[in-house]
């Protein structure tokens, strides 16, 4: 009878200024027969742990038995991030590139969050196909990323299945704001780039675990091993809205206290001039801003936390694409 195997290996990431070594565990499945490898990780990160729960009940789910060919998961791919609770480093660790979702394929020579990213990559570098588990801000859809007119991308987005999958523009084809956000750097595009079939779950909010957002997650990943021939069963067919980028937001005009009108929920679609909340001055009252969408479609992030600054991110509505 075939049972599979399971390792966990510590891996180092990079040395510290103390001459710590910064380490991290992974996970590797390895089934009797042969078959794809899938790399999954959580965590880039660190404030984003919905991923890291996902993979441990995927742990406790995957059935080792029925297994052909290997699962590489990382629950925790960027410890300092994780300690600190936070989505960048701080300066003193990496001042050149304080967010490691910024830097794949990495650089064994270079900054801290470089050399951590390339000693993942060698294990990026031997999969069939990747997902890196993120979480966004509040409040916030569950959805998945890939890269738009990448068809074994979309395919693997439409086997996770959630019920929005949003295609990013990139290269010559995505607009300057990609450009300047160094999206180019980025776990899943660095991948797809390889000819790795990529995507980016994003997993509802960050720093709570969330019950039905993990669920959906670890059936999230199983269908994908289904998909991808690792397990054994069907994909079900789904139809999910298809909308267009991460660039479509709506900002603050000004500073202050933002109040989201009290009929909005994530996940409605909305027209180009639906009120999204008010910015007001928390001392006089005044009004600051009337937030409107600039755009039809989907609204799948909506900021609950009220204290803005100028510039802050309001809300987020994708462009449908198909439905
Ligand atoms: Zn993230």
């Amino acid at each position: 009878m075939s049972e599979g195997a399971h390792t966990a290996e510590q891996v180092t990431l990079a040395r510290l200024p103390s001459g710590v070594e910064l380490t991290t565990t992974v996970h590797t499945y390895r089934g009797d027969e042969s078959g794809p490898t899938l790399y999954v990780q959580a965590a880039q990160h660190g404030r984003e742990i919905n991923g890291t729960e996902v993979l441990r009940r995927f742990h406790d789910r995957l059935p080792l038995e029925s297994l052909s060919g290997t699962v590489i998961a990382v629950p925790v791919a960027n410890p300092l991030t994780f300690d600190r609770v936070s989505y960048t480093t701080p300066e003193q660790l990496d001042s050149i590139n304080p967010n490691m979702n910024r830097i794949w394929p990495g650089d064994s020579d270079g900054s801290l969050h470089q050399r951590m990213a390339a000693r993942l990559w060698e294990f990026v570098t031997a999969a069939d196909a990747l997902v890196d588990l993120h979480t966004g801000s509040p409040d916030m859809l569950p959805h998945v990323v890939y890269r738009e007119d990448d068809e074994r991308s979309r395919s693997l987005a439409d086997a996770f299945g959630t019920d929005l999958l949003l295609s990013e523009q990139a290269d010559e084809d995505a607009p300057d704001e990609w450009h300047h956000r160094g999206f180019a750097g980025k776990l899943r595009v660095a991948a797809a780039e390889k000819g790795i079939p990529s995507i980016t779950p994003e997993l509802a909010h960050n720093k709570q675990i969330l019950e039905d957002v993990v669920d959906e997650g670890v059936d999230g990943l199983l269908d994908v091993c289904r998909y991808l021939g690792l397990l054994p069963g069907d994909v079900p067919d789904r139809d999910p809205i298809v909308a267009r980028n991460h660039l479509g937001q709506v900002t603050a005009d000004d500073s202050g206290l933002f109040r989201p009108a009290p009929s909005l929920e994530v996940g409605k679609s909305i027209s180009e001039g639906t009120a999204i909340g008010t910015v007001y001055h928390p001392a006089t009252y005044e009004p600051l801003h009337h937030a409107r969408a600039d755009r039809d479609g989907v609204l799948y992030a909506l900021t609950r936390e009220a204290t803005v600054t100028a510039g802050d991110q309001l809300a987020s509505v994708a462009l449908v694409r198909e439905e």
